[in-house]
């Protein structure tokens, strides 16, 4: 990440840290940008790549979180509004505003005037004023496809999008230019404790194939950021798990098939679950489930996935709303699943499960889990600052600091668009992104708004391990090509066979390794 090679940050490891973080998703990606910005001389390790977890499988959205409200989680949404505020000021084009319309249907539980009550608190508590009501003639002006005749009326109201891996990799990215240290398929297999039990480091394993030796590794404070997988490190200390894993889908579809201007959030006529359906990177998107994760699926799958039964459900709130489009499953471009990090409550739905974030100080061992995309900033403030007593001067962390650099001034003959997406996603580095660039691959990969020149940044700059990094991490041709991208895996070769260093050998064992991966878990099951 930060241009000193990999081999070389193992062999530094044996230091005195400040700070160790385990997880590289938005949770330990926060609090590692925060702690290097304030001087901690800090270690971000992810056991496998960089947003592997929940952070690259959320809804993509920076927003409040209507059902927090039908749940009575102020608090939640009013942290939310308030940040996604923020971003879209501190991170232009890497955070985008997206307006929403939440049509009422003849059928809903809720009356039109109630959902006008939950617009006008959402708008109340960022705070701005940003709603505006439409009768049903009016809805199909701004939405053409929503001929669904038991629609009646929809507020139309303001949100945010993310593209959230690239969100993770630009905070470690910043940070690891500052001097942190990020390193991906480096593993925590063991906590290190002292005589009294405390936790003072960790044990990693490098699981990128490059067989370096394992590393004890000791720090003032070591983190627990490992979303779902928290509890297994708190089992090491001998700790009875807390959380309930909740797991949720999305499906893409390629935008032709799903054109959208406006975004639509709508509840699931079968359960009344939220639903978002969103243009997003070039295709359309619609989520989410709420489940819970079987326990017989961890150990037995590598990645988590989308079931058939999800799917089904998604398709089912498309038909809903839009009747007359026909999608059918042969139109869904891929799939993808994740699982969130919950406090089990006991509550009698996934839904009505708090998203609260919490944080558990055991033996030393600080974890923080639950808690959204949207709220990184306050989770990494609320974990630094349950351990600052731990580091030199007593440090206090403000949620508000700056964890994004200002975008540079453009520079180069790229279109104001296409310059403005590249900065959105390399933030500072985006000008030598393009002076790095052949011409030729300053331009978008097809009809998404990526970019061919990111490939061979990527591969250059951001520890790609695997081609599955850059397919679905680094850029997410995994989610928005058909057939994930294969048919353009000759054509990325020749960008990037060269600066990842392998051989015609290792690059087949990578495509065999990614058709396996997206064919399991990124695409429909069983085709
Ligand atoms: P993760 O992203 O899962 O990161 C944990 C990391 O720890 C992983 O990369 C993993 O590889 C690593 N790790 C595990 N074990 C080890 C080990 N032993 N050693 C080293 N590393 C290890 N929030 C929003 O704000 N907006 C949304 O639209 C939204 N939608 C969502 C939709 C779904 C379906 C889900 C599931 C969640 C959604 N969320 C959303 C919530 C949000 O995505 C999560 O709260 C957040 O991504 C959790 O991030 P994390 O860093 O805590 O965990």
């Amino acid at each position: 990440m930060n241009n000193i090679p990999r081999s070389t940050r193992w062999k530094n490891l044996k230091q005195d840290w400040d700070l160790i973080i385990i997880g590289g998703g938005i949770t330990g990606a926060g609090i590692f940008n925060m702690a290097v910005r304030k001087g901690y001389k800090s270690l971000l390790v992810d056991a496998r790549d960089y947003a592997f977890g929940t952070s690259s499988r959320s809804s993509k959205l920076v927003h409040g979180g209507f059902r927090y409200l039908a749940n009575r989680q102020y608090k939640v949404t009013a942290e939310s509004v308030r940040e996604r505020e923020r971003m879209l000021h501190e991170a232009p084009h890497l955070v985008y505003p997206e307006r929403f319309m939440l049509p009422s249907f003849n059928t809903d539980h809720i009356s039109p005037r109630k959902f006008g009550v939950g617009v006008m608190l959402y708008d109340l508590l960022a705070p701005k004023w940003d709603h505006q009501f439409h009768e049903k003639d009016e809805i199909l002006q701004y939405c053409p496809l929503c001929t669904s005749p038991d629609v009646v009326s929809a507020w139309e109201y303001g949100d945010a999008k993310v593209d959230d891996a690239r969100l993770v990799l630009r905070l470690i990215q910043e940070a690891a230019a500052l001097d942190g240290t990020a390193l991906n398929y480096a593993r925590v297999i063991s906590l290190a404790r002292d005589q009294l039990g405390q936790v003072r480091g960790v044990v990693l394993q490098d699981d990128s194939g490059s067989h370096l030796p394992e590393q004890e590794v000791l720090a003032k404070v070591v983190i627990n950021a490992t979303g779902p997988w928290s509890d297994d490190l708190r089992g090491q200390l001998g700790r009875e798990p807390r959380l309930r894993k909740l797991r949720g889908s999305h499906l893409f579809f390629p935008y032709k098939k799903l054109p959208l201007t406006h975004a639509i959030t709508m509840f699931h006529p079968r359960d009344r679950r939220a639903q978002f359906i969103f243009p997003w990177e070039g295709v359309t998107l619609i989520g989410t489930t709420d489940l819970d994760h079987p326990r017989e699926w961890e150990g037995k799958y590598d990645e988590t996935f989308a079931s058939q039964a999800e799917i089904d459900y998604m398709l089912e709130s498309i038909h809903h709303i839009f009747p007359e489009l026909q999608i059918s499953q042969a139109d869904i471009l891929a799939t993808e699943g994740g699982v969130r990090p919950v406090v089990n409550t006991g509550a009698a739905t996934p839904s009505q499960e708090s998203r609260s974030q919490v944080i558990w100080e055991e033996d030393g061992l600080l974890t923080i889990t639950g808690g959204k995309l949207t709220i990184f900033r306050v989770m990494a403030a609320q974990a630094l600052n349950a351990v600052s007593a731990r580091l030199r001067s007593n440090p206090h962390f403000d949620h508000k600091m700056k964890v994004f650099e200002p975008l540079p001034k453009p520079s180069g003959s790229l279109e104001m668009e296409n310059w403005s997406y590249l900065a959105g996603r390399y933030g500072r580095n985006v000008n030598a992104l393009i002076s790095e660039s052949p011409k030729k691959e300053l331009a978008p990969i097809g009809d998404l708004p990526a970019q061919w020149a990111e490939l061979r940044w990527a591969a250059r700059h951001e520890d790609v391990i695997h081609l599955d990094d850059l397919m679905l991490r680094r850029l997410r041709l995994g989610l928005t090509c058909k057939d994930g991208g294969q048919p353009l895996l000759p054509r990325i070769m020749s960008l990037v066979q060269k600066d990842l260093g392998w051989d015609d050998k290792r690059w087949e064992t990578e495509v065999k390794r990614y058709r396996r991966i997206w064919s399991n878990y990124y695409s429909l099951p069983n085709s």
